[in-house]
């Protein structure tokens, strides 16, 4: 048989699938982890933790809001955690666990899954019903149902884009460019529409075929998986031969036939013929099988969470140096972004030398030099509330005073901005000792919200031998 995608038999024409939907243990527990994952996303925008957005994702302002925390785009070195936790981490799942995103967390599985198909079984019935309703003509009932489906469909799409757009925007300011009129708000009115049109289109009608044709995911899991990762599998040598009249119960495997697996299959495959690209691990067979072994009174399991080593009878091991790499490393990728969060200061502090003479004579006397040094400082205010900052004055080393001169604090800095200015510290050549340089702290004061706050800034004061 020629290799091709399952419902795209290869002439350009896709043959619509139908699944039925299956109950079982799996699909409790799928049910209510999908449940949980569309209430995050739904509420996560209107959470406030800190007075701020749980998440937001400021492009305009490049300001990132998450859990309370505010970055700004000089930020971005924390991107790259991120990003190496999150694939490390998926690398490690598929690793181990297969495709169980694909199956249990999946934006795609969830949408079509657990809120399209509801609201198709609800309005046109179970999968007889909507293979029956498809293939009738064009009724009044049809077109009731459809138009229905359809303006449900479109009413979920347009909250799911309203509440993504909420990620970028804030949950307020939607709230009110929804409320106010489309002309004043242009831009985001065609990228909300736009946005809904896609989902309409995804979750309406392509369904599936973002899985089994576009997704990169699932090709790329041959390279990932290996003989002891865990997939959803049909156990042959327990289901084989398939139930045959002619043959006496004794030489039956457990597999009756039935073709339940393959009717409640999302992806309209027959998992019997081995590990197939197009199985996104939904579990459905496996519940579905389990229903007829118990009526038949044969141990469920016949399909399975499996490894290949698993189904022929041999050890599978889980924990191997690939495993532990990929675990290593998503753990370093975590520590090393929790490490940035926990050194991050609220006020980032830079003092460079000014390019002039590395320091300045200023008077000399028979018991006393004045020495100045010219420092630039740049301040930028890293939190969300705005900052008001100075430097204290004067400080003292070897028995001399320290003078700092700063002509343009103290300031008030807003979030997420940066000032820039000149410091020139004056102090007696006798704080050098007999060396030509010594380093000095600069003590910075941060008021926010009435919170005082000091800073330590380490600068190195050089003079003449
Ligand atoms: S559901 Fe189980 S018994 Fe029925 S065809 Fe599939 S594997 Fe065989
Ligand atoms: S073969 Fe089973 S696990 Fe794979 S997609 Fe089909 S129903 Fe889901």
């Amino acid at each position: 048989m020629a290799e091709s995608i399952h419902k795209l038999p290869g002439d350009g024409l896709r043959i619509n699938h139908y699944p039925m939907a299956a109950r079982g243990f799996f699909r409790k527990y799928r049910t209510l982890t999908q449940w949980l994952l569309v209430a995050t996303f739904f509420l996560l925008p209107f959470v406030k933790i800190n007075g701020l957005p749980a998440v937001l994702i400021n492009l305009p302002d490049r300001r990132f809001t998450f859990f309370g925390l505010s970055f700004w785009s000089h930020d971005t070195p924390m991107l790259f955690f991120v990003l190496a936790g999150f694939s490390l981490g998926l690398l490690f799942i598929t690793s181990v666990w297969g495709r169980v995103w694909c199956g249990w967390a999946c934006p795609q599985t969830i949408g079509i899954d657990g809120i399209f198909r509801r609201i198709e079984t609800l309005v046109e019935g179970n999968y007889i019903a909507r293979k029956k309703l498809q293939a009738a003509p064009f009724d009044k009932e049809k077109i009731i149902k459809k138009a229905t489906k359809w303006f449900l469909f479109f009413l979920i799409s347009m909250l799911v884009s309203h509440t993504f757009y909420a990620y970028f925007t804030g949950a307020g300011s939607l709230a009110s460019m929804t409320l106010s009129s489309p002309s004043e708000n242009l831009t985001t009115f065609y990228i909300v529409n736009a946005t809904t049109l896609i989902i309409l289109f995804n979750f309406g009608w392509f369904k599936e075929q973002l899985c089994t044709v576009i997704c990169p995911y699932g090709r790329l899991q041959s390279v990932l998986m290996d003989e002891d990762s865990l997939v959803v599998a049909y156990d042959e040598n327990r289901g084989e031969p398939r139930k045959d009249r002619k043959r006496s119960s004794e030489e039956n495997g457990d597999c009756i036939d039935c073709y339940k697996c393959v009717v409640v299959c999302p992806t309209g495959i027959d998992i019997r013929n081995g590990i197939q690209m197009e199985c996104i691990a939904c579990t459905s067979c496996i519940d579905a099988c389990d229903d007829v072994m118990r009526i038949t009174k044969r141990p469920e399991g016949l399909i399975r969470y499996e490894s290949e080593n698993g189904l022929k009878g041999e050890k599978t091991i889980f924990w191997k140096i690939k495993t532990y790499i990929y675990l290593g490393l998503t753990l370093l990728s975590f520590l090393g972004l929790f490490l940035y969060v926990l050194n991050r200061s609220e006020l980032d502090i830079t003092a460079l030398r000014a390019q002039d003479d590395p320091y300045q004579i200023l008077s000399t006397s028979e018991d006393k030099t004045l020495i100045a040094n010219h420092f630039t400082l740049n301040l930028r205010n890293q939190s969300s509330q705005e900052m008001e900052v100075d430097i204290i004055r004067t400080g003292e080393m070897e028995g001399s005073e320290i003078e700092i001169i700063v002509p343009t604090l103290p300031e008030i800095i807003p979030p997420g901005e940066s000032i820039k200015n000149h410091i020139f510290i004056k102090f007696s050549k006798s704080v050098l000792g007999k060396k030509s340089s010594r380093h000095f702290k600069l003590q910075i004061m941060t008021k926010s919200e009435s919170v005082t706050t000091q800073y330590i800034k380490e600068i190195s004061l050089v003079g003449p031998i």
